[in-house]
This record gives C-alpha cells, sequence and structure tokens, in this order.
C-alpha cells in the first residue's frame, strides 16, 4: 500500500469514482464518505456513495444522504457504478468481509483501490494507495486531513463540514474520548471558520427517536442486563423477540452498550444482540482493558482498543456461554478492581 499522498498529484484529473464503507454504517462512516464525496465533486469527479447495507433514518439528514446506493436493495445499479469505476475509496473499515455480501465484488475489482482508516490490524495488502493510523479519533478526521494536506482547504464548504462533524464529533464520544486531540480541536475550529452550524446536527443525531426505542431501552436495563462484580463486567443479552416487540430499527441500539459502562468499577461493557441472521455484539472498556483483541480471539471481529464488536453464526445461548467462558479466562486483566 503507496501513501495517501501519493494520489494528491492524480486529484485534478476526473475520474469515476466509487466511495464505500461498513455494514450499518455509523455517523463516522457515513459521515466521512458524504464529506469526500462534496469534496471530490467540486474537483470535477463522477462520485457515487454506495453503502453495503442500509442505515439508521437519524443519518439521513446529512446532505447527499438520499443519493447513496443501498448494495442490498439496489444491487444491479451499485454494482455497474462499482464496474466502472476507476477509483475505489474504502472508508472506515480494516477488512474487506466488513462489507459483507460486497466484499467479493470489491475485493475483484481492478481498480485503483485507497483505504483511509483508523482500525486496528488493516488488510493492508488489498489497497494500493491509502492510510491507515490508529491514532486518528475517526475517518472524518482523515478525510479532512487528506482536503487539506492535499492543498484544498478552500473546498471545505457547508456539506463538507457538516458530514465531517458528524463524523468526528459520533466517533469521539462528543470530544470526551482519549482519542479527541489537539488536531481534533483545530479540525472542528476550522469546520466553524466556515460557518459551520454545530448544534444542529447534535439534535438531528441524538433527540431525534421514537417513544419506542426509550422504552426498549429501559425494558433491557431494567431486565437484560447482567452484572459480574468479580470481573468488572457487565452483559446486556437481547434475544430477536425484544426487536420484534418494540419495533427496533437499524440504528436503535447505537449506545446501548454504553450505559452499563458508566457503573462504578465496570471495565468492561458487552451487548449481544440476536439478529436472527447472526449474533451481533459490542464491546466497550476503560481502564486498559483491549477489547480489539478480545473481540478478535472470541467473536470473530476487531475494531479499537476501548471500542470493537464481532459476530456469531451460533445459537444466543452458546455465544452467552462463550462470552462467560472468555470472561474467566481474562479474569487476571478484568479484577483488579475492588468493589
Ligand atoms: P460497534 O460496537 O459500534 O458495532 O463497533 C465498534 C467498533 O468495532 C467500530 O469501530 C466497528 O467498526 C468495529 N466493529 C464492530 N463489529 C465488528 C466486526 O464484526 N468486525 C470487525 N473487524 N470490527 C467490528
Ligand atoms: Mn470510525
Amino acid at each position: 500500500m503507496q501513501p495517501v499522498s501519493n494520489i494528491y498529484p492524480l486529484l485534478n484529473q476526473p475520474k469515476n469514482v466509487v466511495i464505500t464503507f461498513h455494514q450499518k454504517p455509523d455517523a463516522d462512516a457515513m459521515g466521512s464518505a458524504l464529506g469526500l464525496y462534496h469534496f471530490l465533486k467540486q474537483l470535477g469527479h463522477t462520485t457515487t456513495v454506495i453503502s453495503p447495507t442500509n442505515w439508521a433514518v437519524f443519518l439521513s439528514w446529512m446532505p447527499g444522504c438520499k443519493k447513496v446506493l443501498d448494495y442490498e436493495m439496489q444491487t444491479a445499479k451499485a454494482t455497474e457504478t462499482l464496474n466502472k469505476a476507476e477509483w475505489l475509496f474504502c472508508l472506515d473499515f480494516n477488512t474487506m468481509d466488513r462489507t459483507r455480501k460486497m466484499s467479493e465484488i470489491l475485493t475483484g475489482l481492478p481498480c485503483t483501490k485507497i483505504l483511509l482508516d483508523h482500525h486496528q490490524q488493516p488488510q493492508v495488502e488489498v489497497f494500493d494507495y491509502g492510510i491507515s493510523d490508529v491514532t486518528k479519533s475517526s475517518t472524518s478526521e482523515m478525510v479532512y486531513d487528506l482536503i487539506i494536506a492535499s492543498g484544498h482547504a478552500d473546498k471545505i464548504n457547508q456539506n463538507v463540514a457538516e458530514c465531517l462533524y458528524a463524523g468526528v464529533m459520533t466517533d469521539t464520544g462528543s470530544f470526551r474520548f482519549t482519542s479527541t486531540s489537539a488536531s481534533v480541536h483545530k479540525m472542528v475550529a476550522g469546520l466553524k471558520e466556515t460557518g459551520l452550524e454545530h448544534s444542529h446536527i447534535h439534535e438531528e443525531l441524538f433527540d431525534n427517536f421514537l417513544e419506542s426505542r426509550f422504552r426498549f431501552f429501559g425494558h433491557v436495563l431494567l431486565n437484560r442486563l447482567e452484572v459480574f462484580y468479580e470481573y468488572n463486567t457487565a452483559l446486556i443479552v437481547i434475544p430477536q423477540i425484544d426487536l420484534i416487540k418494540f419495533n427496533v430499527k437499524t440504528g436503535d441500539t447505537e449506545g446501548l452498550v454504553n450505559f452499563p459502562l458508566s457503573i462504578h468499577g465496570i471495565k468492561l461493557a458487552a451487548i449481544i444482540i440476536d439478529r436472527g441472521d447472526e449474533r451481533k455484539s459490542s464491546f466497550r472498556s476503560k481502564d486498559g482493558f483491549d477489547v480489539n483483541t478480545f473481540a478478535r480471539k472470541y467473536f470473530n471481529g476487531g475494531g479499537h482498543f476501548n471500542a470493537a464488536g464481532g459476530k456469531n453464526s451460533e445459537p444466543l445461548e452458546e455465544v452467552v456461554r462463550k462470552f462467560k467462558a472468555a470472561i474467566k479466562e481474562n479474569k487476571e486483566q478484568l479484577s483488579s478492581y475492588q468493589f
């Protein structure tokens, strides 16, 4: 993989460009992609954003979101666009299997592939150019860096600014996580200087849910949460029946895993959701417990040191059993705290 700076001189030659990201995109995946989309359009590129799956409705306010193709729903159109692509930008994921059904076609495309990502252990051999930097707060910050470093600061218009702000704000936990560097604050200052109105973005992302989602949260925190004090661990297990009963939609479970992490003394918070086709897990940690390694070792996943996820094909009970065995195996790293 050559450094991404090697593409800067080529940015002024219009091309057919596709931008994609991981399945069930979060605000960083969608925001970084649409920020890049609005930037590349100004340079004359024919650019399409393709999502491997659907996405949460609370992302639909983002400028350009209505033009994003859903690969699962619009497979023929997306495939035709992919086959014409000269450049493929892969944003906010480290391995092709994070794009689900799109993975095979992406891997086989003859076009130039460019990675911009901040997850651990990327599959660098698949990409021609790129940057993988785990110290970066978000992929949106990396797109911002690319725009500035390639000498195009003047292209940061309102559309670019809103999309990139949404990504950096959410991936830093509203500027709370340790990844919130001085560069992040400088970036936000730069976006504000272009006239960015940030408060409506927080409202769109956080104050935009149906009552049923909060009833679901209440039910889950009361009935589906188990705390293992001896392992400083909290686990939420959600059977499929809950998703049906509370009409849970894509994105509705986002943030749920953070609640148990705020219990005094908890180092590891986990959520395992039975989505029917697979068991999806999310892990969050504090105080030096590495959930990237944990998710890789037991749950076919990965991510960051303090936020990772995985997926399993086994039945829910089996995945829960696996989790309980895994925390026992990691007792030494988890049990340092006395309640
Ligand atoms: P979340 O728990 O919010 O789904 O994801 C947390 C972090 O872990 C994100 O950065 C996400 O990209 C990563 N992640 C989530 N699920 C998986 C997975 O199945 N495989 C890998 N490699 N990373 C994942
Ligand atoms: Mn991200």
